[in-house]
């Protein structure tokens, strides 16, 4: 007779984390072994690191009959899981089964210092073999499936509250902000399109990772190994909540933004897009968002066609017809533009792709760190986005893709972590995420994204977004006084706080080098948007970018900085 699962409750609730990984080791020794001729391969449970056998016995008269199941595995902490699923499950109806959530049992065990992303897919692997052995009993086959296994999570320090958050109070939480540079001066700092700077809170997570408890991840029994995989699962987490997805195991973890793309395009539109097809993508698009689609059109000898814009920068919906067709396999565009600031209306968007059969991949890279993102209301197939302009570190990106969109994208990075089972001649790959996680994980900047995520919700995107537009409204009202400044893009109301502008008789970088002197620091050039530029008929932009930690000193400091500039530029003609 085995242990039962309110026996297992009772134990677990008594011991402290050490001595419940050694209770389920233990009930792991416990377990009856298979004989070796009992370990047939037709009953192997796949997605499991370690080998796991489960066999079911259903008495076959009965319209609803009671379910033995027997199982074994290779490794004992698998057979000490593997003895609270059947402790769970057997022994019960199929309906029984059926109903039963495992979620609930594995967050009341608190099991997640013993379950990696991995292990969870083999558990995930057991649970849908026994549900699936349950439903082909069942008298009725409409049960919803209860909550999946799930990985209860570390619970998450309060930073601020909204109420109490001030453009001052922000700043001061940015070392580099409040540094007295070698000339007297403090920075201004005004490229946060290119890349944000990092608050204390994600310097000092990054910091801990590294000096307690460093280690790979996905890989170690040891503690700081599962230190990392806990850590790592709350990150994911965290970004799910914050883009509303509805799991995590939507979140892949990646190098970038432009590597995301580069994911989505060829791993989805190799297999999607064939020729004759058509690939519909705007003018405003970051290269990044531009030449994997131009180069995936080539290979597939497909067509790549542009939505109109109106003369203000805006996507001229009233065209869209003429370009979206039932031709047409994928929309690409930007949530925002890295150089017109326009916010582009993603949810009619998608609607209209959808509405012809196309899928939508949304470069949010500006999007995501200025207002509030909602992939189910928006109903977007692929969103991508960058750490490092969301406060976070560089090398970490995001892939966010619907769970059937992802099951049918192909990896376009193989090795190690993204497989399921590796033949000698060929190899099956993981579920998502994983299946696009190969390699070792940028460990240390996916936690510290966690952190920026968190630092992000605590003070609120609305806010930020609020704050940002009404600088962008100060900017722009006087920037506009300047005489010869134009500024490219649309109306305040349609865009977002990033300014591209140029004054007729000045090259941006010889501004952008007058503006560094007063420690008002830009970019300019063409800012990863050469066809937009040549759309512009110009051969740069200076662009000025806000983010939460600008105010309205910073708007000043620009003015009179371009000001200065102007007069030390033209007087020396
Ligand atoms: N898309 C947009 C709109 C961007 O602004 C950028 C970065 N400038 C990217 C994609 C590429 O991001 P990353 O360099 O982080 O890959």
């Amino acid at each position: 007779m085995l242990i039962t699962i309110e026996e297992i409750f009772d134990e677990f609730e008594e011991l402290d984390p050490r001595d419940q990984s050694q209770f389920l080791l233990e009930l792991g020794y416990d377990l009856p072994r298979f004989a070796p001729e009992e370990q047939r391969e037709s009953d192997l449970v796949h997605g499991c690191q370690s080998q796991v056998w489960l066999t079911a016995r259903a008495a076959d008269n009965d319209s609803n009959p009671v379910i033995e199941l027997r199982a074994d595995s290779d490794a004992e902490v698998v057979r000490g899981l593997i003895t609270v699923l059947l402790a769970s499950y057997s022994g019960k109806t199929a309906s029984e089964i059926l109903r039963l959530s495992i979620g609930d049992v594995f967050a009341r065990l608190r099991l997640n210092q013993y379950i990696s992303p991995q292990r969870q897919n083999g558990l995930q692997g057991m649970v849908d073999r026994i549900r699936e052995i349950a439903r082909r009993h069942a008298p009725c086959a409409a049960y919803t499936d209860p909550s999946p296994v799930q990985v209860p999570l570390r619970p998450t320090a309060v930073l601020l509250t909204a109420a109490e958050f001030d453009p001052l109070d922000v700043r001061r939480q940015f070392p580099v902000l409040n540094q007295t540079l070698d000339d007297g001066l403090t920075p201004v700092f005004l490229d946060s399109g290119a890349s944000a700077q990092k608050p204390q809170v994600v310097i000092d997570k990054e910091r801990e990772v590294e000096e307690q408890y460093y280690a790979n991840a996905y890989r170690g029994r040891y503690r700081f190994g599962a230190r990392i995989d806990e850590e790592l699962e709350n990150a994911r987490q965290k970004i799910a909540t914050f883009i509303s997805a509805e799991s995590p195991q939507q979140i892949a973890f990646t190098s970038g933004a432009t590597a995301t793309i580069n994911a989505v395009a060829f791993g989805w539109g190799r297999s999607h897009v064939g020729e004759g097809d058509e690939i519909l993508i705007t003018e405003m698009e970051h290269h990044a968002n531009f030449v994997p689609w131009q180069q995936l059109a080539l290979q597939q000898k497909a067509t790549l066609r542009f939505i109109p814009m109106t003369v203000d920068g805006r996507l001229d919906l009233n065209r869209l017809d003429e370009v979206l067709t039932k031709k047409t396999k994928v929309l690409a565009v930007c949530g925002m533009s890295n150089v017109l600031g326009t916010v582009n209306p993603v949810r009619e968007l998608a609607a209209r792709a959808h509405a012809v059969g196309a899928i939508i991949v949304v470069d949010g890279a500006q999007s995501v760190p200025h207002q509030v993102t909602d992939v189910v209301s928006d109903d977007v197939d692929f969103l991508i986005f960058s750490g490092h302009k969301l406060y976070g570190p560089t090398g970490v990106g995001i892939l966010y893709g619907k769970t059937g969109r992802l099951a049918e994208t192909e990896p376009i990075l193989f090795g190690g972590h993204m497989i399921d089972r590796v033949y000698r001649d060929h190899s099956t790959w993981a579920a998502p995420p994983a299946r696009f996680e190969a390699g070792t994980l940028p460990i240390v900047q996916a936690i510290g994204l966690g952190a920026a995520v968190d630092w992000v919700s605590e003070i609120d995107v609305t806010w930020i977004h609020e704050h940002e537009q009404q600088l962008l409204r100060s900017a722009t009202e006087q920037l506009q006084r300047i005489p010869g400044l134009t500024i490219f893009g649309p109306s305040v109301d349609h865009k977002g706080a990033i300014i591209s502008f140029r004054i007729d008789d000045v090259h941006p970088e010889d501004l952008a080098i007058m503006l560094d002197r007063r420690a008002v620091l830009t970019r300019h050039g063409h800012h990863c948007a050469m066809p937009l530029h040549e759309l512009l008929a110009v051969s740069g932009t200076t662009r000025a970018s806000f983010a939460a930690y600008n105010t309205e000193d910073d708007v000043t400091a620009l003015v009179s900085a371009i000001e200065y500039g102007l007069d030390e530029l033209r007087r020396r003609r």
